[in-house]
């Protein structure tokens, strides 16, 4: 008998390890039913149509680890990307700029008594270290991991550009930055113009960026980094046709700097025919990108109108006598959009729909607020979407 219970027992034991911890066992080998504890991490799906055939992938093309000056590891920045929703990760170290590589440095010294050289004597930095790193962890969770490095120069005089798409970070330095970009270049990689207004007293194009982008030198340019949102580069990002990003530039965590306060991280949304890194990179040439950061997302007023379309159906259910249409405009996505149909605006926030009238043979016109297009100048707008039913 007792034979038989100890054999039911391991039959239960069994069966709750294969339930993926939702069984715990306390010291007195009592199930206890615990849902929660489990240290599995669990990914935040942020759901987007396709639009106009292409897969939209979200993704960060601007991270830092503990490599140059971030807190945490290539492997937990790609770990934190696949929980926030992330499909695509780019790498992008500080080229020029590693604080912690000096601190290693002096403590190796130390091993060597009665040899002070010959640590330094044999230490040579391998810039590839983080995205060889990087690229090994993404595989793991089915995140496409592009490796980049950031070539970071004064900001004032020069600026931040990362290379994304490398093949050597050790080649790429130059102490000209433009020679820089175009050893880059050399390796196939398309160069992206960072936080164009990041501590500067106003965005206004400076000699150097007159000098790249004149040369052809750019690809892309960050509408968003981090917090920062600047209007009029979504003007100028049209004009010298660049591909437009929103990135965190993260170098503490994602929790701290946007999911704490409730927020997701920013995303760059690529739109690519597949998650390859040559899919990515055509998507990108081809400038279908648009920016998302704290809910406002930026982009070229057709993809932008396109991808809007794609996100919120319309559906007839009711047409009365005279004529007079009412829809349920619904949108099945985790965007949020707020509308302004005339008087305040108002949100159709994500999986919710709103119903909406419009007299019979008249246009169904309003603004989209959180969305920006270029404008005018240095000026930045809102799409209008009209629509005939
Ligand atoms: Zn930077
Ligand atoms: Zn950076």
């Amino acid at each position: 008998m007792k034979r038989i219970f100890i054999l039911a027992a391991a039959c239960l034991v069994a069966a709750s390890a294969s339930a993926q911890s939702i069984y715990t066992q306390d010291k007195n080998n009592v199930d206890m039913l615990r849902p929660t504890a489990s240290h599995e991490v669990l990914r935040s799906e942020f759901v987007l149509p396709q639009v106009n055939g292409y897969k939209v992938l979200k993704s960060d093309l601007h991270a830092h680890t503990i490599y140059s000056d971030g807190n945490v590891t290539p492997e937990y920045r790609v770990r934190e990307a696949w929980v926030d929703g992330l499909d695509v990760l780019a790498i992008t170290e500080h080229i020029e700029y590693r604080p912690s590589e000096g601190k290693m440095i002096s403590y190796l010294k130390g091993f060597f008594p009665g040899e002070p050289n010959k640590p330094n004597g044999n230490i040579l930095t391998d810039l590839n270290v983080s995205n060889n790193l990087a690229i090994a962890a993404a595989a793991g969770y089915g995140i496409t991991l592009i490796p980049g490095a950031e070539i970071t120069r004064d900001q004032n005089k020069i600026g931040h550009y990362n290379a994304l798409f490398v093949k050597d970070v050790n080649t790429i330095y130059d102490p000209d930055p433009a020679v820089s970009m175009k050893k880059a270049r050399e390796q196939g990689a398309l160069i992206m113009h960072n936080h164009p207004g990041w501590i500067r007293k106003n965005v206004d194009i400076i000699e150097f960026e007159e000098k790249v982008y004149g040369e052809g030198l750019i690809d892309g340019i960050e509408i968003m980094n981090g917090s920062e949102f600047y209007p009029p580069i979504v003007t100028r990002a049209f004009e010298k046709n660049f591909f437009m990003a929103a990135n965190t530039d993260i170098h503490g965590t994602t929790t701290m700097d946007y999911v704490q306060q409730g927020h997701r991280r920013n995303m760059t949304f690529i739109l690519a025919k597949d998650n390859s890194l040559e899919s990515i990179k055509e998507a990108l040439k081809a400038r279908r990108t648009l920016a998302y950061s704290f809910g406002t997302l930026a982009g070229e007023e057709q993809l932008i109108k396109d991808f809007f379309m794609a996100c919120v159906k319309f559906e007839t259910f009711k047409v009365d006598a005279n004529g007079k249409r009412t829809m349920r405009m619904i949108n099945n996505t985790s965007m949020n959009f707020v509308l302004r149909f005339g008087g305040n605006p108002v949100e159709l926030r994500p999986f919710t729909s709103r119903n909406v009238s419009v007299a019979k043979d008249a246009e169904l016109s309003f603004t989209v607020e959180n969305l920006w297009i270029p404008g005018e100048g240095k000026e930045a707008k809102h799409p209008v979407i009209k629509l005939k039913f």
